[in-house]
């Protein structure tokens, strides 16, 4: 395994590899990786000749007063948890070789990103869609693999590679979680035991509303909304719910009677666990009554 630092030596590696007809997998990531990450890895190990992991905490994606200054990063362990994985490149730029002073473009898909996340996060998607357009110049993937955690950012990463007509095959593979069901995030370090513990019923009242979809047939989402958030306050009342919104998985258009849906359903929330910030979503098929 190698550790490429340079964006112009990334993309000779890549443009040798892609004359020698391998096929490139990306997995992007920011590093403090952990077993969801691993799961992208040996999902692209199976499909590709040649991986890349980059590790890149991008500071245009985070907002003012957000973490960027205290996520975690620990190069020494992620480098053993790629080798391990069966890692060819990790890319680790750092930040002044990514953002040589005076970029004027960025990427924003519109509309998407305003929604959910978007809507506490102001500029967040504009940040993701903006590196990782670059992260795939850079790395000229056949395929990048994603984690299944950050819906939103797959829905608009989805609709940018389709509006831009970008070569490359996007994979989703599912999320990785704790044994009592909280899922795995670099994030996930900042909270004490106590506090993970507590939020395992952040996973509950996602297959709970699931459940009252599917089994109960409720189609009045406002009701499966206020039912989880009761249950939530009942039993971890110091966690706040920042949203819990039902939606389609193409655009996030939120739906209030499920009656009339067919397709992807996506339950996401938000939630703050003393000060970390917490995301989640559970994906599931459901057919029209009518
Ligand atoms: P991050 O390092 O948090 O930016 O995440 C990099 C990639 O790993 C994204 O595609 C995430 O969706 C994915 N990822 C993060 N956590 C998990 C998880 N628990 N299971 C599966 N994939 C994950």
């Amino acid at each position: 395994m190698k550790v490429v630092k340079e964006i112009s030596s990334m993309q000779e590696i890549s443009d040798y590899y892609r004359c020698t007809g391998k096929k490139i997998a990306l997995v992007p990531t920011m590093g403090f990786l952990h077993e969801g990450h691993t799961s992208l890895m040996l999902n692209a190990r199976e499909r590709a000749g040649i991986v890349i992991t980059s590790i890149f905490v991008n500071p245009t994606q985070f907002g003012k007063g957000e973490d960027f200054g205290k996520y975690p990063r620990d190069f020494l362990r992620d480098s053993h948890i790629c080798e391990k994985a069966g890692v060819d490149f990790i890319f680790y730029p750092e930040v002044d070789e990514m953002y040589k002073g005076n970029a004027l473009t960025a990427i924003t898909v519109n509309k998407i990103s305003d929604k959910l996340e978007g809507s506490f996060r102001p500029g967040h998607f504009t940040g993701v869609a903006t590196v990782v357009t670059k992260l795939l110049n850079i790395t000229k993937p056949h395929t990048i693999h994603l984690g299944s955690k950050d819906a939103q950012q797959n829905v608009v990463l989805k609709k940018m590679i389709s509006d831009l007509n970008i070569d490359t095959e996007l994979v989703v593979c599912p999320t990785i979680r704790e044994d009592n069901g909280l899922a795995m995030s670099s994030r996930n370090t900042y909270l004490t035991s106590e506090q993970k513990e507590d939020a395992a019923s952040l996973y509950f009242i996602l297959k709970e509303g699931k459940r009252m979809i599917t089994e109960d047939k409720i189609s009045d989402t406002n009701i499966v909304k206020s039912k989880a958030a009761e249950i939530l306050s009942n039993s971890s009342p110091d966690i706040q719910l920042q949203y819990y919104e039902i939606t389609d998985n193409e655009e996030l258009e939120p739906i209030s009677d499920l009656g009339k849906f067919s397709g992807e359903i996506v339950i996401s929330l938000a939630a703050k666990c003393g000060t970390t910030r917490l995301i989640d979503n559970i994906i599931f098929e459901h057919n029209s009554i009518s």
